[in-house]
């Protein structure tokens, strides 16, 4: 069982006290000159926000941690899982959970465009992911099929939503492309969408490939953001 930080399901409580805290909250940033509305909310939110407060205690390096966790919770695909690829690794919270989850077993190799802090038991790229040298570096650096491809690359976000949903489905058509050349007979293949989930054609193409193919959002994963995960087990490398 994961230790879940005390929330409200929605995060989204609106009643404020004397001093104009909302329920849950600890913290309120003063909006200053200089400083902009979404950074404050930013800043606010994680102040606030349980998760980050347990990431701390649980010696994560991301609140994202909770969400493979419970996406695991859920679905029970880590356990025995030897070969990872981490997509979109940085800063290595999920890297941290598969190390955790499988006794330091595991052996992973992640990628972002970001640099990331070493992990013993994962190799890390700073690279971009969707670039031919990243695949090639990538390809040359397995030693046989993979049990578990993740993804939780998410593209920088534009404020326009279409833009950002057709930009993280791209990333997300690339990260299945890239499953489908290494994962092992039954492997699991995951990764981060938005609301609406993935795009009708590749959700089909899925299928076909998967035992199962199933869309979740996870507790920690906050009710104001449009991700969702998908969750694809059972690779059938025959197709
Ligand atoms: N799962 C991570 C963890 O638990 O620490 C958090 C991942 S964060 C939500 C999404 C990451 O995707 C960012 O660090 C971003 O740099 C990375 N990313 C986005 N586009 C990418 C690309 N084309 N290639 C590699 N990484 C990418």
């Amino acid at each position: 069982m994961i230790k879940r930080p005390k929330l409200s399901r929605t995060g989204n409580v609106r009643k404020t006290n004397p001093q104009g805290l909302t329920r849950g909250e600890k913290f309120r940033v003063k909006t200053s000159r200089g400083r902009k509305i979404s950074s404050v909310r930013w800043l606010q939110r994680q102040l606030n926000d349980p998760y980050v407060d347990a990431a701390r205690r649980d010696g994560y390096r991301a609140r994202s941690a909770y969400k493979l966790l419970e996406l695991d919770e859920k679905f029970s695909f880590l356990q025995h899982v030897k070969s990872v690829i981490d997509l979109g690794a940085a800063p290595g919270g999920w890297s941290q959970v598969v190390l955790k989850k499988t006794s330091r077993y595991a052996r992973i190799i992640g990628i972002d465009l970001l640099p990331i802090e070493p992990l013993e038991g994962a190799t890390f790229l700073q690279m971009d992911f969707t670039s031919k040298e990243a695949e090639d570096k990538m390809l040359e650096l397995l030693d046989g099929p993979v049990d578990l491809v993740m993804s939780d690359m998410a593209a920088a976000t534009t404020g326009h939503q279409q833009t950002d949903h057709t930009r993280t489905l791209a990333l997300v058509e690339i990260a299945f492309d890239f499953a489908k050349k290494t994962l092992a007979e039954g492997g699991i293949f995951i990764a981060k969408v938005f609301r609406g989930g993935a795009d009708q054609d590749m959700l089909a193409e899925m299928k076909k490939c998967f035992k199962t193919v199933r869309h979740y959002k996870p507790p920690s994963s906050r009710a104001e953001s449009a991700e969702t995960f998908l969750i694809a087990q059972g690779f059938k490398k025959e197709i």
